[in-house]
């Protein structure tokens, strides 16, 4: 099943949701892959210290003239859809930053007079932590186009039970080539006007992508309602809310995840994977992860603390299929919550 992690902004705490999900479900016996495809600034790695054992290039092609050849037709750039070259007076100008290396121009080009040439666009590297299979991509410093490594994280990823990918924030091209092809996808948010503001321009991304999608609240406070307010009208799931608590900031200025250091936290991601895993997984799979929940000892989820935050215990409002019609998960059948 592939799980993506997003947010329609930045420091909502979409890492901290993905690193502890993706460590904690490992845990329980999970074959997990954890993919940090924000590649501008990677950054689960501080928390899940993974040995990395390989690395790859990834190469950005743009095309090159030879003026000799070129015989000033201008097709090259009539063809171009991203303005990436262009024929000005008696020159053809290329602005690599603009090309999207699709190989028009060089299919058109009569006296052949243009070649591909490579650059390097950043990195995907790869290893373990514990159990935990770790990917994760880096843009080259001063590269502007960062799909294309997202592109190749997804290709590296190895097989497993869960692929965990953590998005890079807000709703641009990366996010949506980070989103394609997911069986779900968990919109972390905060309850601030600016989070709720951002929260449902990434609604409206999910919905266009027609991907099935839920909301964790991440820095919940008693009092602030808006977010839920507008998960009730939209019909969106609350899957989780992580309470404002001091001590998981203190963990993650630490480089800690929050699973080791609060253990009783781990109710809150067994409750996550288990929705995520009845709205989206295969049969096969959703009795696997339910056998891997239903086995943990409960001594590693007693002692909570009290917290003005009881969400968790709560039943989930729906899901909103945006592949299907929407669904109660109440109702009842082989296999209860399931979005059919
Ligand atoms: S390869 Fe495609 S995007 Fe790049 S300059 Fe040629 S036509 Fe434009
Ligand atoms: S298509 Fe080829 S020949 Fe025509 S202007 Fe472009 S580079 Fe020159």
């Amino acid at each position: 099943m592939n799980i993506v992690i997003a947010s329609g902004k930045g420091g909502t705490g979409k890492t901290t949701v993905a690193t502890n999900l993706a460590w904690w479900a490992a845990r329980q016996g999970l074959r997990v892959v954890y993919a940090d495809c924000d590649v501008e600034e990677p950054n689960g790695h501080l928390f899940l210290k993974p040995e990395l054992s390989w690395n790859r290039a990834v190469l950005q092609f743009f095309p090159e003239v030879d003026r000799g050849k070129c015989d000033r037709c201008g097709l090259c750039g009539q063809i171009c859809q991203f303005s990436a070259i262009a024929l000005l007076g008696e020159k053809v100008v290329v602005f690599p930053e603009l090309c999207h290396a699709c190989g028009g121009c060089v299919l058109v080009c009569p006296p052949q007079a243009i070649q591909e040439k490579a650059d390097d666009l950043g990195m995907v590297e790869g290893g373990h932590s514990g159990a935990l299979e770790f990917v994760q991509g880096r843009l080259k410093v001063g590269a502007l186009r960062s799909a294309p490594v997202v592109h190749e994280v997804k290709a590296a990823l190895p097989s497993a039970d869960l692929q965990i990918l953590d998005a890079p924030p807000g709703t641009s091209c990366p996010v949506v080539e980070t989103i394609r092809g997911a069986d779900f996808v968990v919109l972390v948010t905060e309850p601030t006007p600016f989070g709720l503001h951002d929260l449902k321009l990434a609604v409206e991304m999910v919905k266009v992508l027609k991907t099935r999608c839920g909301v964790v609240v991440n820095r919940a406070l008693a009092g602030r309602t808006e977010v839920r307010q507008f998960c009730q009208q939209a019909r969106l799931p609350i899957l989780a809310e992580i309470p404002d608590d001091m001590s998981i900031a203190q963990a993650y200025a630490e480089g800690k995840l929050v699973v080791e250091a609060l253990p009783w936290y781990r109710r809150t991601f067994a409750r996550l994977l288990r929705q995520m895993a009845q709205a989206a997984a295969p049969e096969m799979l959703l009795r696997k992860i339910i056998a891997a929940l239903d086995s943990i000892e409960h001594s590693s989820l007693e002692n909570r603390p009290r917290s003005p935050i009881a969400v968790e215990d709560a039943p989930p409002i729906c899901y909103l299929d945006f592949r299907s019609k929407i669904a109660d998960p109440a109702s009842k059948g082989t296999n209860p919550g399931r979005v059919p």
